[in-house]
């Protein structure tokens, strides 16, 4: 027997629905492909987040959301949100020329002796400062000074605490005790201004270091200019608003370039171009369809390829207030039927963590449990950031763990645009019933993580 409350809210929706519905907007397969068609195409090269890939796929997705008369919502008048982190390109190799008492110099080869795992390029000349303790770490940071701790990194992070080593101008924690292979510096850095150049010595050197046996290092690497990192968010204002909004949302940004190889390209056409997509339209066909209860934010974010970091800053910064927020739905690698169900049928994460799917169900959508509880998929994508305010949030997809997942096989021709259009329509029907008649879906108990 289903919940009492869960019956009579069905029973007005469903009637809801006859009244008001002349039939959605149709979604179609052809506008479905022709957004991934942009967006996974190889000059997008793989839209690493903070890459200009990336950055020219945040202004196809502005220019969809202006289209479809969404407002800006990206905060400072623009669609895109800054999230306050930058990717580098960086160039050549590394230069580091550590210099001692007496005019002992070393000249650490990138792979070999160190390895540059984080911040931004840059050139710069710094005292070495060797804190062979955590009580002895200095309260204020210095931005002329290389931090030398000479602990592994996991403990080097744990010294440093929440501030990660910002404001130092570098980090340098030990690595193995021998030396290791050559290598080229990262072709891609993320960070931003104030993070230290994140340094691992290893070998004679890290040795040396703890030794306290220099007193300089001269540090070099090139990188092209910033590319900052943005969220595109679009906001639908309610009709009647009623300062409650729901979100729709996928990443636009996937994992950019691979190192080698004739195609190099991952372009991501199922993880994620296809859920972009398909929140795209849907977004497009609540805007022409008129008659909203709840506002809808659309957010497309970046960095879910890198830590959720998108996501994770619009909760920082929200369009609408979080305590305003009732729902936030996440799509991802929609672009291919899962086997274990067939064409046009969508799973979603977390399914009895909340009542959206049992409520789904009431009206007959094809929205199953996610089959592969073992891959934790609620907690790997962007709706757990959501979750974890306290904000409902699951996400759809039809992914049937195929092997061009994270591949540069990930292309367009393997997506089935019919199933999309036929999940679209699902999704839209899903989403009316958040957006029009106010079904407000609740945490199960224990369903909210921790
Ligand atoms: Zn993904």
């Amino acid at each position: 027997m289903i919940p009492i409350r869960t019956v009579l809210a069905v029973s007005s929706l469903s009637l809801a629905f006859a009244c008001t519905s002349s039939g959605p907007p149709p979604l179609s397969a052809e506008a479905l492909r022709a957004h991934v068609e942009v967006l996974a195409a190889d000059d997008m090269q793989g839209r690493e987040m903070g890459s200009p890939g990336a950055l020219r796929a945040a202004e196809y997705i502005s220019s969809v959301l202006q289209k479809a008369g969404f407002a800006m919502a990206g905060g400072m008048g623009t669609y895109q949100q800054d999230i306050g982190m930058h990717g580098y390109s960086t160039k050549g190799d590394l230069s580091a020329e550590f210099v001692g008492p007496a005019g002992k110099s070393f000249d650490a080869l990138h792979g070999v002796d160190l390895r540059w795992l984080r911040g931004p390029p840059r050139q710069f000349t710094l005292d070495v400062k060797l804190v062979a303790a955590r009580e002895d770490l200095p309260e204020f940071a210095d931005p002329h000074v290389a931090l030398v701790l000479p602990v592994d990194g996991r403990t080097a992070m744990s010294w440093l605490g929440a501030t990660h080593g910002d404001g130092w101008g570098a980090v340098i924690f030990a690595g193995p005790s021998t030396v290791g292979e050559p290598s080229s510096p990262p072709a891609m850095l993320i960070g931003d201004g104030n993070d230290p150049a994140l340094l691992m010595a290893r070998g004679p050197l890290a040795a040396d270091l703890a030794a306290g046996a220099y007193h300089t290092l001269h540090l070099k690497l090139d990188g092209a200019d910033p590319v900052p990192a943005v969220n595109v968010v679009g906001l639908l204002p309610s009709e009647d608003w009623r300062d409650e909004a729901i979100v729709l949302m996928a990443h636009y940004d996937h994992i950019g370039l691979a190192d080698e190889g004739d195609d190099r390209v991952f372009n991501g056409a199922d993880d994620d171009a296809s859920g972009v997509a398909m929140v795209l339209e849907i977004a497009r066909a609540l805007a022409d369809g008129g008659s909203h209860g709840r506002a809808v934010v659309v957010l497309l974010v970046t960095g879910e390829e890198r830590g959720l970091l998108g996501s994770r800053a619009y909760v920082q910064a929200p369009a609408v207030p979080l305590h305003s927020t009732v729902a936030a739905l996440n799509f991802e690698m929609v672009g291919r039927p899962d086997p274990n169900f067939g064409p046009g049928e969508l799973w979603l994460t977390g399914y009895d963590r909340s009542d959206l799917g049992s409520t789904w169900a009431q009206v007959g959508l094809p929205i199953s449990a996610d089959p592969y509880p073992d891959q934790s998929f609620f907690m790997r994508s962007d709706n757990a950031s959501f979750a974890r305010a306290g904000i409902v949030s699951q996400t759809l997809s039809s992914f049937g763990m195929h092997d061009d997942y994270h591949r540069v096989t990930d292309e367009v021709h393997t997506l089935d645009f019919e199933h999309m259009a036929a999940c679209a329509e699902v999704a839209y029907t899903a989403v009316r019933i958040l957006v029009d008649k106010g079904f407000t879906p609740t945490w199960s108990e224990d369903g909210r993580p921790q």
